[in-house]
């Protein structure tokens, strides 16, 4: 069986028009107002990891467009007994889910959860794989900062091998045409991590990742994925770290972006995360609206 009509799995096989009519539709959702375009459906978030923003922008979005929500998370669920996933989502199936919205640590848990069962799946974050709807809520934020796609240049910097968040990205930005950079020491920046997408560099040099660059993305050690890998976290500080000063060699108008959660002191300071450049707390405020649109086209309302 193939996923689901509405299923959000990846970006990677997401044609770019597809993205540009999400982000068109994610315009015109208001969190404010209610719409029903969700009314009387069942949104079930299975979260076999930890989230703040993506599972609380979800449940929010689902609201506002009038469904129900459910919350399964691994601890206190029936997984904590060993029940397999196909087992979890043929009873959420069965207790009459319309969507349902996964988080799992192991790379393509949605997609298996999409080819056996007949209801749309959306991908809130699959292992090391992908995050499709932060790669649009980020590209969502970027338009309203940036107002076209047309000519710019994003550097990506910090641990993009652990990170679903820079492979979803990646695939979107090289899609609508947007430059990218990945930065970072090889631990957490292979060189092959420029076949990711087609017009993405590597480089070691910060500077050279800032120089004429639009949008500064910045991720997090992922401390909890690293299996025994040992980084030197004040090298990778005294190299990486973006600070006010390294700012300066980016663009003027250049935004800072995070998708969280943030670590302050290590991948950036407090001056540059809350500084007048930093679209941190908007990347999350547009997981809001963009989830709206991801919601409204899995049940056929994104017209
Ligand atoms: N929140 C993002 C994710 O779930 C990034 C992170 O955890 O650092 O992938």
């Amino acid at each position: 069986m193939s996923a689901a009509r509405g299923s959000l799995l990846g970006i990677e096989h997401l044609e770019a028009a597809e993205i540009l009519k999400i982000l068109k539709f994610a315009r015109r959702m208001n969190p404010d107002k209610p719409r029903p375009l969700l009314k009387g459906k069942r949104v079930v978030l299975l979260f076999y990891e930890a989230s703040t923003r993506t599972r609380s922008s979800f449940e929010l979005a689902a609201k506002v467009l009038g469904a129900h929500t459910v919350l399964i998370q691994a601890a206190g669920s029936s997984i904590e007994k060993g029940e397999s996933l196909l087992d979890t989502g043929y009873t959420l199936r069965a207790v009459g889910a319309d969507v349902i919205v996964i988080r799992h640590p192991s790379a393509g848990a949605p997609h298996v959860m999409a080819r056996h069962i007949d209801i749309p799946v959306i991908n809130a974050g699959d292992g090391l794989h992908e995050h499709p709807s932060q790669a649009l809520l980020d590209a969502y934020t970027i338009l309203r900062s940036k107002k076209s796609f047309k000519g710019l240049q994003v550097a990506i910097i910090g641990d993009i091998f652990h990170s679903r968040v820079a492979r979803s990205a990646c695939h979107l930005l090289s899609k609508v045409g947007v430059k990218v950079i990945l930065c970072g020491p090889p631990e957490l920046v292979p060189e092959i991590a420029s076949t990711l997408a087609p017009g993405v560099r590597v480089t070691r040099h910060v500077e050279d990742a800032l120089r004429g660059t639009d949008v500064v993305m910045l991720l997090r050690v992922q401390k909890e994925r690293l299996a025994g890998q040992k980084i030197n976290l004040p090298d990778y500080i005294a190299r990486y770290q973006m600070t006010a000063a390294r700012l300066k060699t980016a663009k003027r108008d250049a935004i800072v972006m995070h998708p969280g959660p943030i670590i302050r002191g290590l991948e950036l300071t407090s001056e540059v995360a809350d500084g007048v450049q930093a679209r941190i707390l908007e990347e999350v405020r547009n997981g809001v609206p963009t989830r709206m649109a991801i919601l409204a086209r899995a049940v056929g309302k994104m017209r």
